[in-house]
């Protein structure tokens, strides 16, 4: 039986992101060219139920930053039968003894977090092993560390066209979309526009030129609850939004952390 969400309506959550959505989206300059916005749902530490309630609204992709998490939930036996279209990105650090983890997880759709060759190189054997012959290349995104914080992962933005061109060069079985960034937390938008989405559309544009692209062909993941409206009026084609639409989130408790490092 499905448990009713008793203090958050997701439903209404979604629909009035997907409004927001749109709204930011009307007011994207007509000079950026690139794709109009997907929602990536952000279902971190929430409940199976708090999925499938926003399935059932239409949402079809939703993202998770812990490999457990994901793998638990791709495979919840609730969620395979209530969701038969769901779609995971995956959106955190992914180490190289976990990759069979995530890719093995049903639904995986795109793993947008990766920032180095050798990772780039681990992705693109253990797809080749595990996808059988009918399924397509797996779609990946370069994670960009715009904010140049020591603690954030993610490649310079300088050294994000090399890496794009090594894996569409060298990596047939990855099917590289866009950059990612997650940036500083909290900027103060009455200083102007933010310079990690600045810095992630420049890697955007140097991109298309470097690899003759078209800006509408080569993806851009920017903005999460709190400034996805500023990212998508400024290029971005994929939001992460998790709070706006699933309430509050606890920090995650430190024994689920470590479990998460040490499994
Ligand atoms: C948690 C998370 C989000 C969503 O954050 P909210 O502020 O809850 O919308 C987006 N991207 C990444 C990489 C995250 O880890």
């Amino acid at each position: 039986m499905l448990r009713r969400m008793s203090s958050v309506d997701v439903k209404a959550g979604i629909i009035s992101v997907l409004e927001r959505v749109e709204q930011a989206y009307s007011r994207r300059p007509p000079t950026i060219t690139t794709l109009k916005p997907q929602l990536v749902a952000v279902s971190k530490t929430k409940p199976v139920e708090a999925i499938i309630e926003a399935y059932s609204t239409g949402q079809r992709y939703f993202g998770e930053n812990y490999v457990n998490e994901l793998s638990e939930k791709a495979s919840n036996e609730e969620i395979l039968r209530n969701c038969p279209e769901i779609k995971w990105h995956f959106i955190g650090h992914l180490q190289t003894n976990k990759i069979n983890k995530v890719l093995k997880s049903p639904g995986i759709d795109m793993i947008e977090t990766v920032d180095s060759e050798k990772l780039a190189n681990n992705l693109d054997n253990a797809w080749g092993k595990i996808a059988g012959n009918d399924s397509g290349p797996l779609k990946v995104l370069i994670q960009v560390n715009s904010s140049a914080e020591a603690e954030k992962n993610g490649v310079e933005p300088s050294k994000a066209p090399a890496l794009y061109k090594h894996i569409k060069e060298k990596c047939s079985n990855l099917d590289v979309r866009g950059v990612m960034t997650i940036g500083a937390f909290g900027f103060d938008y009455s200083k102007g526009p933010n310079p990690d989405f600045v810095a992630l559309m420049k890697c955007h544009a140097q991109i298309c030129e470097e690899s003759a692209v078209r800006p509408e062909d080569l993806q851009v993941s920017m903005g999460m609850s709190d400034d996805f409206e500023k990212a998508i009026e400024m290029g971005s084609t994929i939001v992460r939004v998790g709070s706006s639409i699933f309430g509050y989130r606890a920090k995650k408790a430190a024994a689920t952390a470590t479990a998460e490092t040490t499994n």
